[in-house]
């Protein structure tokens, strides 16, 4: 089972590019296509501009929705528009607060109060996935307190769950037999993130607490501004990852393709039989 991730383009051109890279990852046939939400400054319009596009590709969308920031009568709004969509998935999140909004935190502080939230006013029109770190929320006092507050997610109605990117397997499989452990069989599904631009990469994961260890930074620092070189590598350490994941259990992957189709195409073409052939 594969998903993919996309953001809300900028611009008319980034747009153009999103539906060509979205129409060819549709033949990868995704379980459903993920929107981020205010994510890297996007707005509200911006997230339904983008699961339109979507729908109009004729994919399963989930919008992703988080909460901090907004009042309950402003989810309600965005919810009532989904529903009238007909959209029947959605990622639920708390998300970080934006700068300049002063501090008002809205109604709802944890994304657990964000699906207690849909499922009291809206039952069970929509399958919920929360987020899930392996390798703990930035923000996290510890990893048990980390595991307290994914279960309560999931004990206010979560159907299943996307992990943070990471390049350490144990971490996912350590997290996975915590959970379990607790008494929880949703499906966690891993995400992953391809590796194409080591800068980028290393920006992304100082900020959202994934580790980039320590040989895979040296491999990659070594490559320098050879583009090409990190790409082919990327594929061929993001593929082998996945790969072992979904031998040992991993019950799917969901791919953050910052809306480009070449890197999890090549990925998910090592993946099929004719891949390793
Ligand atoms: P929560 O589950 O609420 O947890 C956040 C932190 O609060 C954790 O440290 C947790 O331990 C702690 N916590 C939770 N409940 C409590 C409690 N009751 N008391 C005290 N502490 C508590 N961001 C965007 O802006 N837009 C997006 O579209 C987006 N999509 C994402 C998709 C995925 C799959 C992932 C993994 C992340 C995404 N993010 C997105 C980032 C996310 O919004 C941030 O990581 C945010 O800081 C936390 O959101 P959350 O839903 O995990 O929050």
């Amino acid at each position: 089972m594969f998903s993919l991730e996309y953001f809300p383009p900028r611009d008319i051109a980034a747009q153009e590019r999103l539906v060509r890279s979205a129409k060819r990852l549709m033949a990868l046939r995704p379980a459903y296509v993920s929107v981020t939400f205010g994510a890297g400054g996007s707005t509200r319009d911006g997230t339904v501009d983008t699961v339109q596009l979507m729908q109009n590709l004729g994919a399963d969308v989930a919008p992703h929705l988080s909460c901090i920031g907004s009042t309950r009568e402003q989810l309600r709004t965005i919810l009532d528009d989904y529903r009238a969509r007909g959209l029947r998935r959605l990622v639920a999140l708390r998300g970080d607060m934006p700068s300049g909004m002063g501090g008002d935190i809205g109604d709802l502080h944890h994304a657990s109060d964000l699906v207690r939230f849909v499922r009291a006013e809206y039952g069970d029109a929509f399958h919920i996935e929360v987020a899930a770190y392996p390798e703990m929320h930035p923000q996290s006092l510890g990893a048990r307190e980390d595991l307290d507050h994914f279960v309560a997610k999931v004990s206010e109605g979560a159907d299943g769950a996307i992990t943070q990117y990471f390049f350490n397997p144990d971490a996912y499989f350590d997290f996975v037999d915590r959970v379990r452990a607790r008494g929880i069989d949703i499906p966690i599904v891993p995400g992953i993130m391809p590796i194409t631009n080591y800068t980028q990469l290393a920006r992304f994961s100082n900020m959202c607490g994934a580790e980039l260890p320590r040989w895979l930074r040296l491999r990659l620092a070594d490559f320098g501004d050879d583009k090409a070189s990190i790409r082919a590598f990327g594929v061929e350490v993001v593929s082998a990852m996945v790969a072992r994941l979904l031998e040992q259990g991993a019950p799917g992957a969901h791919f953050y393709t910052l809306n480009n189709a070449d890197a999890v195409l090549a990925i998910c073409a090592n993946l099929t039989p004719a891949g390793h052939a």
